[in-house]
């Protein structure tokens, strides 16, 4: 990585990272030099409560490696295929309210800054690194706080939106929780975990989950399971994953399969904004015609100390819509986007949004602390591009 940016700045030219190239906005686009960091895999380290990896790991690899220990990563986004170095670059988040994302895990971190010199990141640089966007540097190996691996059981409930997004609700209390809202007809499905029960073997372990060996799967179907099975055979309804109620660690359980399919806008709005925002959404895309077919998908978490974390400051409510591929999803996400930042809301980075440095520096009160931290850290914008130019400025 040192030679690869030592040589892109003999030659003048501008080096964008890349780990998995899930992020659909154009963050990691440049016409001179990609770097792919997917081959910088393995953990390193794995002592206490923190774990030391090589940034290009893909999240899946960290947490099966974690599993081995007994430990596991707090944060359970449901991209398992994304890197770590990549995943905090966007301020990847979970479904919590009490867990932070990977990048508030993160208290450590080795990379090549813009003139091709290995660093450690130092105290006061980490919530810039924290959500760095790929603009200061190759991250090589990051350090993450670890916890207890546990085992969770998991529930679907069908539920009444303005009920679940109301603060204190079931977003805010149960451990980890993400709600489809089809927003045309009110219908919505709550996914939720929380700890496992205590509860006799299951002989054999059966149903859509199965690993690890220490995943059971507890048979039966709820109620809302089979109404839910009903939407789901009209496309566009809120569909239920789940079989009675499985069990197994958070990262086997709660990761989404293949939603490749889509393109997506999220946006992340104060926490307490979350219902309003969501009628405002539906009223706004129904009268102009541009109504949100697929389900909405809800999730909260903490505020963020990362300095361009969209949580930054704030409890936050996520709302992400969806597109299929190929799609002209440009005028609902413009309009998406539009509604949701009247309401205080900030795009999040890996998906679809229009935001330059002018909404940046509204937005984020440690904008100028982010920027100064790229002045030392790559003063000749090495890591620059067209869409980092847009956002960070020159
Ligand atoms: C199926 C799927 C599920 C997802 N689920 C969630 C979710 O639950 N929650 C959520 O918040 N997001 C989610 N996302 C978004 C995803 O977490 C981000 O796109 C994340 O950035 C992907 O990691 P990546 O390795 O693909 O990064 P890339 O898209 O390759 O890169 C992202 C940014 O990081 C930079 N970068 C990458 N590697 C490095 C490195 N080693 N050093 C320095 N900079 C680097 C790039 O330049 C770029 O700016 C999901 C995306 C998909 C496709």
């Amino acid at each position: 990585m040192v030679a690869a940016v030592r040589r892109a700045a003999e030659r003048g030219l501008a080096v964008r990272p890349v780990g998995s190239g899930y992020s659909e906005s154009t963050l990691s686009l440049t016409g001179d030099v990609h770097l792919d960091c997917s081959a910088l895999t393995g953990v390193v380290d794995l002592a206490d409560d923190v774990v030391r990896v090589r940034a290009g790991a893909r999240l899946t690899e960290v947490h099966a490696a974690l599993a081995e220990h007994g430990r596991a990563l707090a944060t359970v986004p449901h991209g398992p295929g994304a890197t770590v170095g990549g995943a905090i670059g966007t301020g990847t988040h979970g479904g919590s309210r009490q867990v932070g994302s990977l990048s508030a895990q993160v208290v450590g971190a080795r990379f090549v800054d813009g003139t091709g010199t290995l660093r450690r990141a130092e105290d006061a640089d980490l919530d810039a690194l924290r959500c760095h966007l790929g603009a200061l540097g190759v991250l090589t190996e990051v350090s993450l706080r670890t916890v207890a691996a546990t085992v969770v059981d998991g529930h679907e409930e069908v539920v009444d939106p303005a009920e679940a997004t109301a603060p204190g609700g079931p977003l805010d209390t149960r451990p980890w929780a993400a709600l489809q809202v089809h927003l045309p007809s009110g219908e919505a499905l709550l996914r939720w975990a929380g700890p496992a029960e205590q509860r006799d073997p299951v002989p054999e372990a059966t149903g859509p989950v199965d690993a690890i060996g220490r995943v059971v799967t507890r048979l039966g179907h709820s109620a809302s399971a089979q109404l839910s099975a009903q939407w789901s055979a009209q496309r566009s309804r809120p569909a239920p994953r789940w079989e009675g109620v499985p069990t197994a660690a958070p990262y086997v359980l709660l990761p989404t399969p293949d939603p490749a399919r889509e393109t997506s806008t999220e946006w992340a709005v104060p926490r307490e904004a979350l219902t309003t925002a969501l009628r405002e959404l539906h009223s706004a895309t129904t009268t102009r015609e541009l109504e949100i077919r697929r389900p909405v998908e809800v999730r909260v978490g903490p505020a963020e100390t990362g300095w361009l974390h969209p949580a930054f400051g704030r409890a936050t409510g996520w709302i992400a819509v969806r597109s299929p591929r190929g799609a002209d999803d440009g005028p609902l996400f413009r309009l998406v986007g539009s509604v949701l930042e009247g309401m205080g809301g900030r795009p999040h980075w890996a998906g679809r949004h229009d935001w330059t440095a002018a909404d940046l520096a509204v937005a984020y009160p440690r904008l100028p602390d982010f920027r100064a931290v790229r002045d030392r850290l790559d003063p000749d914008r090495r890591f620059a591009g067209a869409h980092m130019q847009a956002l960070l400025g020159p």
